[in-house]
């Protein structure tokens, strides 16, 4: 996985491009800088925190497959194929639905919807706890008995599909729209209207949306980002902040059911007071959005763009030779990559001055040099060595 991620990066940053480009000659262009390294900076997290979580979430597959397989699916077959794809979109379509409509899945599911822009760097924008519980969802194809690669592939195919429709530089497709998960509904997907909010939840169809109600066609403009918004670049708080929410909320309530029932509920629920009214959603007024924008001087974003440009390179590799490391030097360069892309967010924010920054980098870059020197430990050719002595 992390290695199609590598290979498919000069091509996200190809289009990225070509859409930034497109927006400008057309006079509408939708990026703005601290909004597009921070949703970047997100999608960096969850590749390097997936190094260590995408295992868990395969392994359990595969460990499901072995025991409840009512059957062997050959991978041989092409028809084998095709029908994960559309199983695989099917499984999406209620991990996603659940992931705005239960609180526990939003938490991490919020993370994607963050941004108040909408543009590719949006799509890249992802969480990094998906893989806790995400992997319920799927395991109706390993009972139906889709081998663990034929399953990886269809996750890679959905994930890389939804990547172009991400963007306000393509309109409506007519039919497309309807059948399809395309840029007209999924911005109705990410947008906080009320008609809109809770709608188009489809991966690569949107057979599912219309079979079960949650499909809409995109007609006023939408407004992006959450009800709830984040006001913050940190990404490991935007990854955090809705789960200690739970914590706090839950916490607050008397009774144990309320507490089981705030992490379950729709996001936001309250339980309701003895003798109130139950709880329902509060009123939102679109109008009253307010943009998350703090400025930015001179430096802050010549330090934003070149530690960015350095830590997408840094990550890249990571995820290409994250195979050949061992656990430790691994450990060592994510922990550097998510500190970096920290350190950023905060010279964003004005949390931090870049020469604060640059210092804290020093110890990042500690952390690489003690990667690079656990990486050249000689502990493997002792191990052989062990080994050998017990060999007849
Ligand atoms: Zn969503
Ligand atoms: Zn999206």
């Amino acid at each position: 996985m992390g290695k199609v991620i590598a290979l498919a990066t000069p091509v996200f940053f190809a289009l990225i491009a070509l859409e930034y480009a497109v927006g400008r000659i057309r006079g509408r262009s939708n990026y703005r800088l601290n909004d597009a390294l921070n949703s970047l900076s997100l999608g960096i997290m969850s590749q390097v925190v997936g190094l260590f979580t995408k295992a868990l979430a395969i392994g359990i597959y595969a460990a499901a497959y072995s025991v409840v397989a009512i059957r062997e699916l050959p991978a041989s077959e092409w028809w084998v194929w095709a029908a994960a794809i559309v199983a695989y979109d099917f499984c999406y379509y209620w991990n996603h639905r659940l992931g705005h409509e239960s609180a526990v899945f939003w938490a991490s599911h919020v993370v994607h919807h963050q941004s108040q822009a909408y543009n590719l760097t949006t799509a890249l924008r992802q969480t990094s706890s998906g893989a806790l519980l995400g992997w319920i969802f799927y395991l109706p194809m390993a009972v139906a008995g889709f081998p663990p690669q034929v399953f990886a592939v269809a996750a890679i195919v959905n994930l890389l599909y939804q990547y172009w429709i991400h963007t306000e530089q393509v309109g409506k497709l007519g039919w497309f729209d309807r059948w399809f998960s395309s840029p007209s509904n999924h911005r109705v997907h990410h947008a906080v209207n009320d008609q809109y909010v809770d709608r188009n939840y489809g991966g690569i169809s949107m057979i599912w949306d219309r079979l079960f109600g949650s499909f809409v066609e995109e007609d006023e403009k939408c407004v992006y980002g959450t009800r709830a918004p984040l006001h913050s670049w940190d990404p490991l708080w935007a990854n955090v902040e809705v789960y200690t929410d739970l914590v706090r909320r839950s916490r607050q309530a008397t009774r144990w059911r309320d507490r089981l029932a705030t992490w379950f509920m729709p996001p936001g629920w309250q339980p309701a007071v003895p003798g109130g009214p139950t709880w329902q959603k509060p009123h939102f007024d679109v109008s009253r959005m307010r943009r998350f924008d703090p400025p930015m001087g001179r430096t802050a974003r010549a330090f934003a763009v070149v530690n960015f440009v350095a830590v997408l390179v840094g990550a890249t590799a990571l995820l290409w030779y994250s195979g050949d490391l061992p656990f430790v030097a691994l450990l060592a360069a994510s922990l550097a990559v998510i500190c970096v892309l920290w350190l950023i967010g905060a010279v964003m924010q004005g949390r931090l001055v870049p020469l604060h920054a640059i210092a804290l980098e020093a110890l990042a870059a500690l952390l690489v040099a003690a990667a690079v020197a656990a990486r050249a430990d000689p502990q493997p050719a002792s191990r052989d060595a062990a080994a050998t002595q017990w060999c007849p």
